[in-house]
């Protein structure tokens, strides 16, 4: 399959150039020429493989044939050797055994070494990249701007791996404090010489991808460090999100045949969303992706009234969907042709402020028992208002997109208890960690790679 520009569709690219190269030479984002689209008899072979092989079976139509079959299975079974999760509230896991359907599930994202979503597509792509540059033996400078969990997803992924350097740039004092542990602990953990290094950017998230938006548009600092990204700008990232959209809809339809299916996504630039678009463009039973946003909701408000205004973010609880510019805009609009209504007809949204957020969470934990993460919370609010609104009996799935711990001072102070981190994170907080703070400056950013490489 081939990958085209979406600023001008004669700008071709293989999968892998468009993997090493993250945008096309004239800026625009890479969008796949077509998907493949599943016939009922494949979808039901497909719905009965692992969750692995029905990734490696779906990537087939995404990469080259620098990547045989063998390749895929390999990266696939290593990428993808946790626990992807459908749960009730009360603990019960989605089963087609099931007598009584529950209604509502919650499609936990976070079994991943780095306690987020962003762990299945920053391993496909770290093990994607690191195919391709072993061959060539070539290599790759990575930048990459985070809010606070693609950075951690982006450096373990990429921890170690020949051929690549990986500068993680973090808004100082906005991410948790357990994010910025794990950011600034990749340096240590191979010591001096370790491949991913964090640098705190005296600004915002917004002033960080700014930055790396600068050093793209830089061509002699391009050139000099072969940059590339790792922020959702790149295919890489988008395309593995489709797979559990793809594969965990096979399981609930082979529960509940006769039930419409509907996702509720927590989001910020969007990537997740997409990814389950492209699922459903392929064939996954899925009706419709409800969105929720924190108060940065361009993408809510596009929805309600069909304008989209850009605007700078603003800080939020939810601090991974901080973002006033979602960048995966215009590949939503090319699914569906730039069309409004048809836009509308698949995708629903709600937005919520950091006190409806903190309410939600307390409730749920304190009613149910269940505690989730702050952006969990904002999808699981909009999933009800969704729910509120329609007489069709859907089987209702939340995304959550990060475990709660990985928030850990803010949840315990809305919730008033301390909650215990999981292994990997406190080996983090345990490990040494160095913190270089940057000003938001092009030629500081660029004497700090050129010492570090
Ligand atoms: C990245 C992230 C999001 C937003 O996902 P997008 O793909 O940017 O829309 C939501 N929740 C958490 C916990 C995240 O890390």
């Amino acid at each position: 399959m081939n990958y085209h520009s979406l600023k001008n569709p004669e700008l071709k690219a293989s999968f892998s150039e468009a993997l090493l190269s993250s945008l096309a030479p004239d800026g625009g984002l890479y969008m796949p020429d077509s998907l493949p689209r599943f016939g009922d008899n494949e979808l039901a072979r497909l719905g009965a493989m692992s969750f692995w092989a029905c990734a490696a079976h779906l990537s087939r139509f995404f990469v080259d044939d620098k990547f045989s079959d063998e390749d895929l299975q390999g990266l696939c079974a290593d990428a993808y050797d946790f626990p992807l999760s459908l749960t009730t509230m009360d603990g019960e896991l989605l089963d087609a055994a099931t007598p009584e359907p529950a209604d509502a599930y919650i499609l936990e994202l976070f079994h991943g070494p780095t306690l987020a979503f962003k762990d299945f597509a920053a391993r496909f792509m770290g093990r994607t990249v690191s195919h391709l540059l072993s061959r060539s033996g070539d290599s790759r400078t990575i930048l990459v701007a985070t809010s606070g969990d693609t950075g951690g997803a982006i450096g373990h992924a990429f921890l170690n791996l020949p051929g690549v350097r990986v500068f993680i740039l973090y808004p100082n004092g906005g991410v948790s404090s357990v994010q910025e542990h794990q950011l600034t602990s990749f340096g240590e953990m191979g010591g001096n010489k370790s491949n991913v290094k964090a640098i705190a950017v005296d600004g915002t998230f917004d002033d960080c991808q700014a930055l790396v938006k600068q050093a793209f548009a830089d061509s002699k600092m391009s050139a000099e460090h072969n940059l590339m990204s790792a922020n959702s700008i790149n295919v890489g990232r988008v395309i593995p999100q489709s797979f559990y959209y793809f594969w965990t809809s096979l399981q609930i339809k082979a529960a509940f045949p006769n039930r419409p299916i509907v996702y509720s996504i927590p989001s910020g630039n969007l990537g997740n969303l997409t990814g389950g678009l492209i699922a459903r463009k392929m064939g996954a039973p899925i009706d419709k992706f409800v969105v929720g946003n924190n108060t940065n909701d361009p993408f809510v408000d596009y929805l309600n009234t069909g304008e989209y205004t850009p605007r700078p973010s603003v800080p939020t609880l939810s601090n991974a969907m901080d973002i006033g510019r979602p960048n995966n805009f215009p590949r939503i609009l090319s699914l569906f042709d730039g069309d409004y209504e048809r836009i509308t007809q698949v995708c629903s949204g709600y937005s919520y402020s950091d006190a409806q957020t903190e309410r939600h969470l307390r409730r749920t934990y304190a009613h149910e028992k269940y505690l989730m993460c702050p952006h969990t919370a904002v999808g699981h609010m909009a999933m009800q208002d969704f729910a509120a609104k329609t007489d069709k009996d859907y089987t209702k799935i939340t995304v959550s997109t990060a475990h709660p711990a990985k928030f850990k001072d803010e949840v315990e102070q809305i919730i008033r208890e301390d909650i215990p981190l999981p292994r990997s994170l406190q080996n983090c907080i345990d490990a040494p960690s160095h913190k270089h703070v940057m000003e938001p400056s092009l030629s500081d950013l660029d004497d700090y790679i050129r010492k570090n490489t």
